[in-house]
C-alpha cells in the first residue's frame, strides 16, 4: 500500500468518528439541499437540460484541438495574451516572469481551483509576492493556513462560531461577531487590496472558443474587481474548460447555479474578451491554458467524459463517504467522487489509485451531475486500470486470481469443508475487511450437498 493510501485509510477513520465534524458538515449539507431542490424548480425538464450540456461538452471533448486554436486565435485579436503550460510547474514559471516583468509584489485572487491545483500560492509567496485570497470562504481557509475542504465551498468544515473565533484571534474583532459583522469587516479590509495589488488573478469556468474570452460567475463581486482594479488580469484556467460559443451559457450558467449552490443564477456572471480600457492602454489580460495531465485522461476515450465536469460540487454534496471521511481525507486539490474519478490520472496511479475504491458505488454522484458524467462507472474503469496495469500488489493478484479459479469450479468449491473455507477466509481476506464489521462465514453445509440431501 502506497504512502497516501495509508494515512488516507488512518485519516478516514478518524474523521469518519468525529462527530463534531460531521454535525457541521450534515448541517452545511443540509442547507444546500435545500436551496438545490428550490433552485431545480425553475426548469421543467432538467433531464434534457443536463443531456443538451453533456452532448455538448462530449462533442467539445471531441475536438478539443480545434478549439483551443479558435480560442487562442479569438483572444489574441482581442488583444489578450494565450500562454500553454504543459504542466504545473511551467504555468507557474509563466505567472512568475509576468510578476517579475512588471515588478509585482502583491497580487489579489479569486477563487480558483486551478490555482490550488498548480499550487500558486504557496510558490508565489516562496517567491516574495505577497498573495490575497477575496473570496470569502477562500479568505477563511488562507487566514487559517488551510486548504479549501471543498471545490464550492471551501470553509465548509467551519460554522460561524468557528469563523468568529478566527477572526477574533487574528483581528481583534467581536469573538461572537455575526456572518454580516465578519463580512462587512472583510469587505473594508480588501477594498484596499484591490487598489494597491498589481495583478489580479482568476479561474474561468468556462473558456468561450467563438468570441475569444472567458465566462466567470461568482457570488460576491471579488472577482470583477480583481479583473477591474489591478493593471495585470492572469486567468489560469484548464484546457477542458472549453465551450464553443458564448451562446452554451445560457444553458451552462444556470445549469452550474442550481447544482452549485441552488440559486437559478449566481449574481454575477462576466464574459470578459480583453483587458480592461484605460486612456494609456496600460492593462493587460493574458489567460493561462493548463494541461497538467488533462491530455493523457483524454485519450482514454471513455474516461474522458470526467473532463466534462464543470466544479459544480454537487457530487461531493451527496456522496456518503465525502460526508463521512471529509474533504481533507482525499489529500487531493479535487476531492469527493469527481476527485476519485480524475486525481489519479492527473495526478500519479501508483500514489492515488486508493481514491478510486472510496466509493461505495452507489451510484449518487451520477445521478445528479448535470452534465451527466457517469462516475460511478468511471470509477470501476479506474479499479479495471489499476488491475491491468499491475498496480496492486502481488499478493492481492494471488488471492484474485485463485479465488476466481476456485469460485468458477463447483468441484474445487467444495473439495474443502466449511470449516477450513472459513479458515481461508479469515486468513486472506480479513484484513482488507475490517474489523468494524463481522466477516461472513461458509454455511455447514454447502448448496451442493442440500441440494442432493433434499432431493434424493
Ligand atoms: S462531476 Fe458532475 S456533479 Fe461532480 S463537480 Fe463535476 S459537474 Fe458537478
Amino acid at each position: 500500500m502506497s504512502e497516501k493510501a495509508l494515512l488516507f485509510n488512518k485519516n478516514a477513520e478518524k474523521v469518519a468518528f468525529d462527530k463534531e465534524h460531521r454535525q457541521k458538515i450534515n448541517f452545511n449539507i443540509s442547507q444546500y439541499e435545500k436551496a438545490v431542490e428550490k433552485g431545480k424548480q425553475q426548469y421543467d425538464q432538467l433531464e434534457t437540460a443536463k443531456q443538451r450540456a453533456s452532448n455538448i461538452k462530449h462533442k467539445t471533448l471531441a475536438q478539443l484541438d480545434k478549439y483551443l486554436v479558435e480560442f487562442e486565435t479569438n483572444f489574441t485579436r482581442n488583444g489578450g495574451k494565450v500562454l500553454w503550460a504543459r504542466h504545473a510547474e511551467e504555468a507557474v514559471t509563466l505567472i512568475m516572469k509576468l510578476l517579475k516583468n512588471e515588478k509585482i509584489k502583491k497580487v489579489v485572487k479569486s477563487k480558483s481551483m486551478t490555482t490550488e491545483e498548480i499550487k500558486l500560492n504557496e510558490n508565489l509567496e516562496k517567491q516574495g509576492i505577497q498573495t490575497l485570497e477575496t473570496d470569502l470562504g477562500e479568505f477563511i481557509v488562507q487566514l487559517a493556513g488551510e486548504k479549501p475542504y471543498h471545490i464550492v465551498t471551501p470553509a465548509m468544515h467551519k460554522s460561524k462560531e468557528d469563523v468568529a473565533a478566527l477572526f477574533h484571534q487574528k483581528f481583534d474583532t467581536d469573538s461572537e461577531s455575526t456572518a454580516e459583522q465578519i463580512t462587512a469587516f472583510i469587505r473594508n479590509l480588501l477594498r484596499e487590496e484591490f487598489q494597491e495589488a498589481g495583478a489580479g488573478i482568476t479561474g474561468a469556468n468556462f473558456l468561450l472558443a467563438d468570441i475569444g474570452g472567458i465566462a466567470l460567475t461568482e457570488n460576491e463581486g471579488n472577482g470583477l474587481m480583481s479583473m477591474a482594479f489591478p493593471k495585470i488580469h492572469i486567468v489560469v484556467a484548464g484546457i477542458e474548460k472549453m465551450l464553443p460559443s458564448v451562446e452554451d451559457l445560457d444553458l451552462f450558467w444556470p445549469l452550474l447555479a442550481t447544482h452549485g449552490t441552488g440559486q437559478t443564477m449566481t449574481v454575477y456572471n462576466s464574459i470578459v474578451t480583453g483587458a480592461s480600457r484605460n486612456l494609456e492602454n496600460t492593462s493587460q489580460m493574458v489567460v493561462v491554458l493548463l494541461d497538467n495531465g488533462r491530455s493523457k485522461l483524454l485519450e482514454k476515450s471513455r474516461q474522458r467524459a470526467a473532463l466534462s465536469c464543470i466544479r459544480c460540487g454537487a457530487c461531493l454534496n451527496v456522496c456518503p463517504v465525502y460526508k463521512n471521511i471529509g474533504g481533507y481525507t482525499y489529500d487531493s486539490t479535487y476531492t469527493g467522487p469527481i476527485g476519485s474519478v480524475i486525481t489519479p490520472h492527473m495526478q500519479d496511479m501508483k500514489d492515488y489509485k486508493h481514491l478510486s475504491f472510496a466509493s461505495s458505488l452507489c451510484g449518487a454522484c451520477t445521478e445528479v451531475c448535470p452534465v451527466k458524467i457517469p462516475l460511478h462507472e468511471l470509477l470501476l474503469l479506474n479499479r479495471a486500470q489499476t488491475v491491468s496495469e499491475a498496480w496492486t500488489l502481488p499478493a492481492e493478484r494471488f488471492v484474485m486470481k485463485n479465488s476466481t479459479r476456485v469460485l468458477n469450479n463447483r468441484k474445487l468449491l467444495d473439495f474443502a469443508g466449511a470449516g477450513t473455507k472459513n479458515m481461508m477466509l479469515k486468513y486472506f481476506f480479513a484484513s482488507q475487511w475490517g474489523n468494524r464489521r463481522t466477516l461472513p462465514k461458509f454455511a455447514k453445509k454447502s448448496f451442493n450437498q442440500l441440494w442432493r440431501e433434499q432431493n434424493s
